[in-house]
């Protein structure tokens, strides 16, 4: 307006700032109702900030360079180029014209250029889905775990591949854990909705992968779920056509071993057929690919499978009361286990400022000349050496208290549940739980035993009341020496 004012301007009317991308032409309404109002005599002239504002595309400076040419456009105004309308000057402004194209070209085949290393690399170059951030740093732009949602997406991903949670379901487990969509420039902050989910459901960047411009490339951010997990999770969606109506999935199968030979355990469907109605079962048996030996098993029903995992399951189970007196007791050894290392604390610092105390006499009797050289030397030296040790057996760390307590709690409220579960659980399930308990499931004789996690096995034999102290001190102590070990279990 200043620039108009000293130019002696007489300004008829002010058009707004484009927002669209000047790149494209026929894109930009507001340059196109400039040169109307021009057209239709309203004014002779545009002042404009720069050439390259007026025009980035040949399409739009040419339409200018026309109305120039046909005089209905007097002059062109830009507060930092000179422009005169005359053959020069038109020629000088088809350069500038000229000149903005190729910046743009330039700058949008840098961003390609960008994009495309960016892409090799394995980086998505969008927006992270929810669980992922987008960073920036002196390694260039990455995406990186969302420390506070990858856990919680992950835990929507592991319930919906159950097979047992619905959409709605899921959103409302997301709304309990309090999943909020990352805050950005615009949006953001507030609960993960249903169409979000939807989204994310079907994104295969948690699998690892990414799409971009139709391509599909291995992505080099961790992934959440596996590649098989999501296209299960397609197939729960229905969005790929079900690969269960094709095979059917079974429960236990890749989960056990073959007793005799070591070989694993699979599964396969037989129809029987009675007349009246089609029945089928399902059998696992080893799959005999052991080449020199010949193995004898033969294969068991899964019904018969169910009945004895629920054998083994049962016998981890424990009650409320149990699970009650177990963690009572496991919170009172905690509490005296800290105890006793805050006393173990307190005594090595006071042994370092006893052995700080000593190191003050010395030198006094060193100055006071009580005592020789070489005996302060030959005295310092071994104090020294002391107040060394004490000071790195003080910075050691005790240990870790808590971790066996959680150990146990979370061993707790599985066992207890136990009961609950079986009711309703169907072989998938129970397949699940088994997992948990224990490892190494093995088939012999048409008997299923597996090696339960030993913490596991000691809490479920139930002691009496008074005794839950020793099962908890034992517990402890096979948690801290070592990782849960196992020990043999046998369905019935
Ligand atoms: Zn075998």
């Amino acid at each position: 307006m200043k620039f108009a004012d000293r130019a002696g301007l007489n300004v008829v009317k002010i058009f707004p700032g484009e927002s669209k991308s000047a790149k494209t032409p026929n894109n930009r309404p507001i340059f196109e109702e400039c040169l109307q109002f021009i057209r239709d005599g309203n004014a002779d002239g545009i002042l404009s900030w720069e050439p390259n504002r007026l025009a980035r595309n040949l399409m739009d400076g040419g339409q200018i360079q026309h109305l120039l040419d046909l005089g209905i456009l007097k002059d062109l105004k830009f507060p930092n180029t000179h422009f005169e309308n005359t053959s020069t000057g038109k020629f000088m402004l088809s350069m500038l014209f000229s000149q903005a194209k190729f910046y743009v070209d330039d700058l949008s085949q840098n961003v390609r250029r960008g994009m495309n290393v960016k892409l090799n690399q394995g980086w998505a170059p969008f927006c992270a889905p929810v669980g992922y951030l987008n960073i920036r740093d002196f390694n260039g732009a990455r995406i990186i775990t969302d420390g506070e949602r990858f856990p919680m997406v992950q835990r929507l991903w592991k319930l919906f591949l159950t097979g047992y949670y619905s959409v709605p379901q899921l959103l409302e487990e997301a709304h309990k854990m309090g999943l909020t969509i990352p805050v950005r420039r615009k949006s953001g902050g507030s609960l993960i909705s249903r169409s979000g989910l939807f989204k994310m459901l079907g994104s295969e960047f948690y699998a690892g992968y990414f799409w971009f411009a139709r391509k599909r490339y291995v992505g080099k951010h961790e992934p959440m779920i596996t590649l098989k997990q999501f296209n299960e999770a397609q197939a729960l969606l229905g969005r790929i056509d079900r690969p269960r109506m094709k095979q059917r999935e079974f429960a236990y199968r890749g989960l056990m071993t073959c007793g005799e030979c070591g070989f694993a355990v699979t599964a396969e469907e037989t129809k029987k057929d009675n007349g009246k109605s089609c029945k089928s079962y399902i059998y696992y048996h080893c799959s005999h690919k052991r080449k020199e030996y010949e193995c004898r098993q033969r294969s068991v029903e899964e019904k018969e499978l169910d009945r004895q995992v629920q054998i083994i399951l049962n016998g981890f189970s424990i009650g409320e009361r149990e699970a009650d007196a177990c963690r009572k007791a496991a919170a009172e050894l905690m509490a005296k286990e800290s105890s006793f290392f805050e006393g173990v604390r307190r005594e090595r610092q006071k042994k370092i400022e006893r052995l700080q105390k000593s190191l003050d006499n010395l030198t006094r009797l060193r100055v006071e000349d009580r005592i020789s050289d070489d005996e302060f030397e030959r005295q310092r030296g071994i104090l020294k050496n002391d107040l060394v040790e004490a000071e790195r057996s003080a910075s050691s760390r005790t240990p870790l208290t808590d971790n066996w307590f959680e150990t146990i709690e979370k061993g707790l409220n599985l066992l207890k549940s136990l009961e609950k579960e079986i009711k309703c659980a169907d072989s998938i399930k129970m397949a699940q739980l088994l997992k948990e308990l224990g490892s190494n499931p093995r088939l012999t004789d048409k008997k299923l035993s597996i090696n339960g996690k030993k913490h596991l096995l000691l809490i479920s034999k139930k002691p009496k009341s008074s005794s839950w102290w020793n099962v908890v001190t034992a517990v402890r102590n096979i948690l801290i020496n070592r990782p849960p070990d196992a020990h043999s279990v046998k369905g019935g």
